[in-house]
């Protein structure tokens, strides 16, 4: 007697678990890749604002295209070999130019993942000098080896590091596929490794993630110093959109890199005296009116951790 209504309702119940499922699926698959112009030859496809997870891909990062005279040139190759292929694809939809260069902005997993694609294609990776160290490190392996259960499929046993082919130690300005570009060597500051891609030509710079908007940057256990130092070699270029490594690109360029190295000298100049004279942090942090950045997005999550990291980089000093 009871078995049909049962049965009617466990079909429901199942039903329902699978629409949400599919509702989930399909959200999470929403976000495509596609390559926004950002200024006459140059695009960048915009990550989720996320962790990386199965359901994303490890697609959170952002990545640049600039089409030259002779080739195309990527800035960063995304967070997995899958997502790499993806980005060429829609580089083939512009362009059917040879991609001959990857610049690398940063040795974060989420940047490099998809560089083994590029190596596929025939492409030389660039990258600034001091992610050698990375490379062979133990942090890095440890790392990967989290990804491949984290964000398998996506990142799996067949995913490797990559290292770069042309090293930059120095300032540098090159001609790559018939374009001016300038390599700012930036690190250490987020990582140590940081480097920032001008293309004057285009007004376009990509500047991986030393700047912020619109929220509290994220510090993690970067060198406050040089970050505020390498911000004021990035005012200099007077650019006119910037792309980061994460989220929208910017126009109002001064403001964003201001902002950036503003916070980092308020939160050095709130943790300076604490830290050298050896007094506890959170003393430091109680007596820091934060007002000026209380509402600012992130500020709980962020803030405390920022001072905190810094307060710890200025005794390392
Ligand atoms: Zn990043």
């Amino acid at each position: 007697m009871n078995t049909p209504m049962h049965v009617s309702r466990s079909l429901l119940c199942m039903l329902g678990v699978i629409f949400m499922l599919h509702a989930t699926l399909s959200q999470a698959s929403e976000h495509v890749l596609t390559l926004a112009p950002v200024s006459k030859n140059a695009y960048y496809a915009e990550g989720v604002s996320a962790l990386g997870s199965p359901l994303n891909k490890n697609f959170i990062s952002n990545a640049g295209v600039v089409i030259g005279p002779t080739g195309v040139i990527v800035i960063d190759a995304l967070g997995s070999p899958a997502l790499g292929k993806q980005l060429i694809a829609e580089i083939r939809t512009l362009t059917d130019k040879p991609i001959q260069f990857v610049i690398v902005t940063h040795y974060h997993a989420d940047h490099i993942y998809g560089l083994q694609s590029f190596i596929d294609i025939g492409a030389t990776i660039i990258a600034q000098e001091t992610a050698k160290e990375y490379l062979s490190s133990d942090t890095a392996q440890l790392r990967l080896q989290a990804s491949r259960t984290e964000l398998a499929p996506w990142v799996n046993a067949d995913t490797r590091l990559v290292s770069a082919s042309m090293w930059i130690s120095q300032d540098t300005r090159l001609s790559l596929s018939g374009l001016d570009v300038e390599l700012i060597k930036m690190g250490p500051a987020h990582t140590p490794d940081d480097l920032a891609i001008y293309f004057p030509s285009e007004g376009v710079l990509f500047a991986g993630d030393l700047v912020f908007r619109g929220r509290i940057p994220y510090v993690g256990n970067a060198d406050s110093l040089g970050w505020i130092k390498s911000l004021d070699k990035l005012l200099a270029r007077e650019a006119q959109v910037i792309v980061p490594g994460h989220g929208p690109t910017s126009t109002s360029t001064k403001e964003d890199l201001q902002f950036t190295r503003d916070y980092l000298i308020f939160v050095r100049k709130a943790m300076e005296q604490a830290a050298r004279d050896l007094d506890p942090f959170d003393e430091a942090y109680a007596a820091t009116d934060w007002s000026r950045y209380e509402k600012i997005p992130l500020f709980r999550v962020a803030n405390r951790m920022n001072a905190y990291n810094v307060y710890l980089s200025i005794q390392n000093e």
